[in-house]
Order: structure tokens, then C-alpha cells, then sequence
């Protein structure tokens, strides 16, 4: 269900409990930012200084890794703004852990999802790695 679809079944956008959800408050900590104090488990593959990288906990291809940069940014726009280094490194990281999970040669997919069209639901900046199969398509056609 997309964030927008799940807004709607509730009162108003900015609900505050939607909100602490999916990480979107101002001084709330993220899912991500969760995952990274223990206070919600997650499966780490890579973790270092300024990145971490989880499964995902509804993969979409037998290898499905998201890779977080420690500090949080909406998306990916404002990473690339803010801090175009960090951008190149969740790339790095991503290219060894499709390393890592043999599935460099086969093929992967690297892609960040950003706003509610593109079905972000998690608004802090995350790179999806997928394989492990034949992927398809890019996107459905409307
Ligand atoms: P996006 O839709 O691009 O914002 O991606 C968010 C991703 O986070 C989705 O692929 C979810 O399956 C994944 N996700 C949500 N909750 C968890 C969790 N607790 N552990 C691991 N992955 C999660």
C-alpha cells in the first residue's frame, strides 16, 4: 500500500502516528535509525562509519539489500545535494555486497524510490540492491 493509499484510510495527512511509522518527523527516529540503536531488529550485512546495509524484510528477488547511510536524508536528491561523496559510497558498498551475495556477474539492480510515485515508504534515504533472478521489466506500464 503506498503512503499516500494508507494516508487515506486515515484522518489527515501529517497524522502523527503514520508519521512515527514511516520516520517522516522532524526529531523522530527513522526505521533505519531504529534498526541501527537495536531497538528494531534487522538482518546487517555491511555495516561501517557512514553506512549500514539490511535485508529486507519483503524481498522482491532472492538478494533484496538496502543500503542506509548513517546520516539521514530524505532521499535521494538531497544526499546528492547534500553530500554527493556519501551518494557515491552507498554505490561502493552496494558493488561489494553484490559481490558478497555472488550475484555480480548475473546481474543487479540499484535503485532508490523517491516520493510517494515512485512508492517510497521510508523516508530516509535507502539504495535497494536486488538479484538473483531475471528482474523484467523496469516498470509496469500504467
Ligand atoms: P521504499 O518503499 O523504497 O521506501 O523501501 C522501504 C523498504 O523497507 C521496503 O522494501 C520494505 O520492505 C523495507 N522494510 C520495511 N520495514 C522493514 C524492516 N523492519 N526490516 C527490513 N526491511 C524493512
Amino acid at each position: 500500500m503506498s503512503v499516500r493509499a494508507f494516508r487515506a484510510g486515515r484522518s489527515a495527512v501529517g497524522d502523527p502516528f503514520v508519521d512515527s511509522l514511516f520516520g517522516m518527523t522532524e526529531g523522530e527516529p527513522s526505521l533505519f535509525e531504529r534498526m541501527m540503536s537495536g531497538e528494531i531488529p534487522a538482518e546487517f550485512v555491511h555495516h561501517d562509519e557512514r553506512t549500514i546495509a539490511i535485508r529486507d524484510i519483503n524481498p522482491q528477488a532472492p538478494v533484496h539489500v538496502l543500503v542506509v547511510p548513517r546520516k539521514r536524508y530524505r532521499n535521494a536528491a538531497e544526499l546528492a545535494g547534500d553530500d554527493p561523496e556519501l551518494l557515491a559510497e552507498l554505490f561502493r558498498v552496494a558493488a561489494n555486497i553484490a559481490e558478497s551475495e555472488g550475484i555480480a556477474e548475473s546481474g543487479y539492480r540499484l535503485l532508490f524510490n523517491t516520493n510517494e510515485d515512485a512508492g517510497q515508504t521510508v523516508f530516509h534515504v535507502h539504495l535497494h540492491v536486488l538479484g538473483g533472478r531475471q528482474l523484467g521489466a523496469l516498470a509496469q506500464q500504467v
